[in-house]
C-alpha cells in the first residue's frame, strides 16, 4: 500500500508553481558500469537497481554517452555501480574517457573485481590527481565489519591508489565514528577531502537510514570531529540532502572556512543505467525513469527531473513543515531536504491526498 501511494504521487504531473527550486548546477552524470556489487552495505542506496535487467554496460552505450555529454558541454563524468571495477572493461573505459578529455571520478568500494590493481597503477600513474578521482566508500571496520579478505583488498587498493583517492563515508547510524578515516588519509596519502553522505530512505527498500528527526544529532556529532578535520587539514564535503537549518551559525561558520561552498541541496544526480535508462538518483530509481535516447542534451535531461521535483514540492515543500514559506528555500540556499525524504512525506499523508493524486494521474504513467 505504501509503495503504491508513492508511485501515485510521483506519477502525477502537477502544474508548476513558484520559481525553479534549488539544485546543484554542476550536476555530473553517473554512469553505472554494472549493477553488480561485491559488498553488501546496510545503507546501500542502489538496492533497487541490483541486479538490474542489464548488468554490464556495453562499449557502444558508453561511447554514445560520451558523445552525448561532450555535445552537451559536459567535461566531468562519474563511473559507479554496483562496483564499477566488476566490469571487465573498467580500466579501458577510464582510459577512453580520459582520452576524450573528461575528468573522471570512479566511485568504488576498493574491493577491485576483475581489474588488476597493478594494471591500474601502471596505466594510471601518469594521470594527474586533478583529472582522476577514486571516491572510495569506506566503512568503519568495527561498526560495519567486513571479512579479512575484503579488508585486505581495500587496504591494498589504498596503498596503491591512495594519492588518486578521496575517502567517502556514509552515515547510517547515530553513533558513527570517523576516527579511522583520518588514520587512513595520513597512512595512504589520500586526498584531504572527506565526502560525507547521509543515508537516505530508499522508497520500496529496507535499508538502514537516518530518520529525518535525527539529522540534527548527526550534524552535532559531525561537528564534534572538527578538531580532527582541522588538525589533519581535511575538508568536509557534504553530499546531498543536508538541510541548512540543522546547522548552528557556529557550525556553518566552521564549514565556510573550507574551500568551496557547502551544499544544502538535492540533485538531480542523474544516473544512467547499463540499459540506458536514466533517473533522478538511486533512491528514486523506480520513479519517472526515462531512456537517455529520449533526450537530446543534458540540459533537457536535468530540466525533466527538475520539473518533476518542482511539481512534487508544490504539494509538499520539504522535509519539515517549516519548509513551506521558508526564506532559505525561496532564496535557493536550501532545497528543503532530499526529494527521497519528501516523497516519504507523501506516504505519510497519502490517506488525505489520495483522491487528489488519483485525479491528477490520468494520462501519466511511470515509465520503466
Ligand atoms: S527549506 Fe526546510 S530544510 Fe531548508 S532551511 Fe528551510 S525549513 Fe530547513
Ligand atoms: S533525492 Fe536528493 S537527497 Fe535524496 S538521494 Fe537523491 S539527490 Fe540525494
Amino acid at each position: 500500500m505504501a509503495v503504491t501511494a508513492i508511485q501515485l504521487c510521483l506519477a502525477v504531473l502537477l502544474p508548476l508553481r513558484g520559481k525553479a527550486l534549488f539544485a546543484r548546477n554542476d550536476t555530473m552524470p553517473n554512469i553505472l558500469l554494472t549493477t553488480l556489487c561485491n559488498r553488501s552495505c546496510p545503507y546501500c542506496f542502489a538496492g533497487n537497481e541490483m541486479p538490474g535487467p542489464a548488468n554490464l554496460i556495453s562499449r557502444e552505450n558508453l561511447i554514445y554517452i560520451a558523445d552525448f555529454l561532450l555535445a552537451s558541454g559536459q567535461r566531468h563524468i562519474s563511473l559507479l555501480g554496483g562496483e564499477p571495477t566488476l566490469h571487465p572493461e573498467c580500466l579501458d573505459f577510464i582510459l577512453y574517457l580520459l582520452d576524450r578529455g573528461f575528468n573522471v571520478t570512479v566511485f568504488t568500494n576498493g574491493i577491485l573485481g576483475q581489474c588488476d590493481l597493478d594494471e591500474f597503477k601502471r596505466h594510471l600513474a601518469g594521470v594527474s590527481v586533478e583529472r582522476l578521482d577514486f571516491v572510495c566508500n569506506l566503512n568503519n571496520p568495527i561498526q560495519t565489519p567486513a571479512s579479512a579478505q575484503e579488508s585486505e583488498k581495500v587496504h591494498t587498493f589504498l596503498e596503491t591508489m591512495g594519492p588518486w583517492t578521496t575517502p567517502g563515508f556514509n552515515i547510517y547510524r547515530l553513533d558513527f565514528s570517523l576516527d579511522f578515516l583520518f588514520d587512513y588519509i595520513g597512512r595512504y596519502g589520500m586526498k584531504r577531502r572527506l565526502r560525507l553522505g547521509i543515508a537516505h530512505p530508499v522508497p520500496g527498500s529496507r535499508t538502514d537510514f537516518i530518520q529525518t528527526g535525527e539529522i540534527r544529532e548527526v550534524v552535532s556529532r559531525l561537528y564534534s570531529y572538527r578538531r580532527f578535520f582541522d588538525r589533519f587539514r581535511v575538508s568536509p564535503g557534504l553530499d546531498c540532502g543536508f538541510p541548512i537549518c540543522k546547522f548552528s551559525d557556529e557550525e556553518l561558520g566552521w564549514l565556510h572556512r573550507f574551500p568551496g561552498n557547502p551544499f544544502f541541496g538535492c540533485g538531480p544526480a542523474i544516473d544512467i543505467s547499463p540499459d540506458m535508462s536514466v533517473y533522478h538518483c538511486f533512491p528514486l530509481s523506480k520513479y519517472h525513469r526515462k531512456s537517455l535516447f529520449e533526450f537530446d542534451s543534458m540540459a533537457r535531461l536535468r530540466e525533466h527531473f527538475r520539473t518533476i521535483r518542482s511539481a512534487i514540492q508544490a504539494e509538499i515543500a520539504g522535509i519539515y513543515d517549516e519548509c513551506d514559506g521558508c526564506q532559505r528555500r525561496e532564496d535557493g540556499v536550501c532545497s528543503g531536504g532530499g526529494l527521497c525524504r519528501i516523497v516519504g512525506r507523501f506516504v505519510d499523508e497519502a490517506p488525505i491526498r489520495l483522491a487528489e493524486i488519483e485525479d491528477g494521474i490520468s494520462g501519466y504513467r511511470i515509465s520503466g
